[in-house]
């Protein structure tokens, strides 16, 4: 067993396998290997499944503020433990201290909306719906949920699941992403010091089969998956066929339409961001920048300059830190360059090449700069495929109906965006535009844990999203009691 082995945690016990084969998790600023994260199987699942199966009975009957409670504590430590939380997600993942820092404050957000939870989980009543009769609904929680997780947001996808789930009452079992399984345990040990009974949180590692075992165990009730889109129809496929309740979010292309009027400054800053921040593995990254009319011209060598001033570089340290970081592994690298390589051969002009960057100080890291491909065209694979990586893709159009159009002909649809001043342009793009999450000058419109996070089309397979009062519809059933007491009145009974 390797001395950093990466534990699970089930029951309340931290445990770590020796027997169980692993696969290894990579600093990508360096390409060295910093952990060992276990393999599970069906076995480990279900021991992971039955511990919560077991801790349900009790953490359903908690009084929701007693719940609530253990959430202020939690978001106590994690802001006391947010520069080591902080400086895992960059060591594993390769987001630069800044990006962590947001993703994490994002996470403390949804731990911030389960700390309502008292209010959030109140029902509604009605006095006389038929003559003495009283109908009341309560929300209640589901049993065991299961998450799994994708590795470009280690701390934060996880948390928008889990502090939900349980403040609603649940008991949960996280599978966290087994290239990235080290922030999400260092989160979990915080909520056990927070006083979370044992049992109710548990982390299994592993892929296919530790999956399939979540997804088929008669004690699940309900699975959130987020990820990419094959894997994200196939898991609400098999979840929903095993009668489970499924919120299974998938991969994205978001497009930016730019106007004429855009300002060429604040625009260019925003895609930026957009496009290369976090090393374009976001599913809310802004890929694809559709220009109308002049706006190409006006806005193009600013940004190529722009994204040629990018300092790409190791995260994994505290000074200098750079703007960008490496993608997640060598593989990826080779594919996101890959697939700017078949966009030129379709016949695309890359104008700002990032596939050559050097990094000496960590030669062996998984870099790329970033990258601007101009003229890509409707159909061909870059304006297809999601590239997930420091990408910008620019199509050409003559009018914002048309740019409408070709946004919408796009299999996904978690945003979109468009920069422009004139507030009838913006009305109709919002109106029209067929995404979930709509920015308004805004490059990155994810939502706020109070909002749900409104994937639509391949970006999303079910009913009710992550987040917000979705998320508690999600994570709750309701039932209404309907109540008539027999006999003449209270006055007589009190004579008697
Ligand atoms: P992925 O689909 O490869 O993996 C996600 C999870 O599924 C991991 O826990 C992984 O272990 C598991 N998994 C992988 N293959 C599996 C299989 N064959 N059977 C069962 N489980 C399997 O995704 P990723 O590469 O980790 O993450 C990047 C993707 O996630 C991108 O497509 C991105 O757009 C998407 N994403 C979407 C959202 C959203 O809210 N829509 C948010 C973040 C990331």
């Amino acid at each position: 067993m390797s001395a950093t082995a990466c534990p699970v945690f089930i029951g309340g016990e931290w445990r770590r396998s020796s027997t169980l084969p692993t696969t290894p998790v990579f600093n990508p600023s360096t390409g060295e290997v910093i952990a060992d994260c276990p393999v599970g199987n069906a076995s480990l699942v279900d021991e992971a499944v039955q511990a919560a199966a077991a801790a349900f009975p009790a953490w359903r009957d908690t009084p929701p503020v007693e719940r609530a409670r253990v959430f202020f504590r939690y978001r106590q430590l994690l802001e006391q433990n947010f520069d080591r939380i902080c400086a895992s997600i960059s060591r594993e993942h390769g987001k630069t201290l800044v990006e962590a820092r947001g993703s994490l404050f994002r996470g403390i957000e949804n731990v911030e909306f389960a700390c309502g939870i008292p209010s959030l989980l109140m029902g509604d009543t009605l006095e006389n719906v038929a003559r003495g009769v009283d109908c009341e609904t309560s929300l209640q929680p589901l049993g065991v949920c299961a998450g799994i997780t994708p590795f470009n947001f280690p701390a934060m996808v996880p948390m928008w699941m889990f502090p939900t789930a349980l403040a609603c009452g649940n008991t949960f079992v996280l599978k966290p992403s087994e290239k990235v399984p080290l922030s999400a345990v260092l989160v979990a040990e915080l909520l056990e010091q927070a006083g979370l009974p044992k049992g109710v949180l548990n982390i299994v590692h592993g892929g296919h089969e530790c999956v399939d075992a979540l997804l088929a165990h008669p004690e699940v009730k309900a699975v959130s998956f987020v990820g990419s889109t094959p894997i994200a129809r196939y898991i609400y496929e098999t979840g929903t066929k095993h009668g489970k309740r499924v919120q299974s979010n998938g991969g994205a292309k978001n497009y930016i339409v730019v106007m004429p009027d855009a300002d060429v400054p604040k625009t260019v800053e925003a895609l930026s961001t957009a496009a290369f921040g976090c090393a374009g593995e976001r599913c809310m990254a802004g890929s694809t920048a559709i220009t109308v009319g002049a706006a190409a011209d006006r806005l193009l060598p600013t940004l190529v300059a722009a994204a040629r001033a990018i300092k790409v570089g190791p995260t994994d340290r505290l000074t200098p830190q750079p703007d960008m970081g490496p993608v997640i592994t060598a593989q990826h690298r080779e594919r996101v360059a890959g697939l700017v390589a078949t966009g030129e051969k379709e016949g695309a002009k890359v104008i700002c090449d990032g596939r050559g960057v050097k990094v000496p100080e960590a030669p062996k890291g998984f870099y790329l700069g970033a990258t601007i491909v101009d003229q890509v065209q409707h159909g061909t694979t870059l304006a297809r495929e999601e590239v997930f990586g420091p990408v910008l893709n620019v199509m050409r159009m003559d009018d914002l109906d048309h740019a409408i159009e070709l946004a919408n002909k796009s299999a996904y649809g978690n945003g979109a965006a468009i920069f422009t001043n004139s507030g009838k342009a913006a009305r109709e793009f919002k109106h029209r535009v067929k995404a979930g999450m709509i920015g308004i000058n805004v490059g990155v419109p994810a939502t706020m844990a109070m909002f749900p996070f409104t994937g639509w089309n391949e970006s999303f397979f079910g009913d009710l999203h992550i987040q917000g009062r979705e998320g508690v519809q999600f994570y709750t059933q309701q039932k209404v009691v309907s109540t008539r007491w027999f006999g003449e009145g209270v006055g007589d009974v009190w004579k008697k």
